[in-house]
């Protein structure tokens, strides 16, 4: 249930792509994400390329170093907050 609930924190279309990758490899890639403009899951440095496609959200993004999934938290708190502003 705990990977569902990943798949939760993910655009619909990014979630589709995510299933596919899991049903290729059989342990499932992991997704970790983008903090500090650093992977962390391996510490190494994102290049700006790569986030910017992760915040477009339209392409699923794997880290240059380990091959984690990567997204990035900041946009979905951020996304959240608005809608909240927006509403009240
Ligand atoms: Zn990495």
């Amino acid at each position: 249930m705990e990977r569902d609930q990943e798949l939760a924190n993910f655009p619909k279309g990014l979630a589709e792509q995510y299933k596919k990758l899991r049903t290729i490899k059989r342990t499932g890639p992991a997704i970790v994400p983008i903090r500090k403009e650093q992977c962390s899951g391996c510490h190494m440095k994102v290049s700006q390329n790569t986030i910017n496609e992760v915040r477009r959200g339209q392409k699923l993004m794997t880290c240059e170093s380990c091959s984690r999934i990567l997204y990035i938290e900041e946009v979905l708190t951020d996304a959240s907050s608005e809608q909240r502003a927006a509403s009240s």
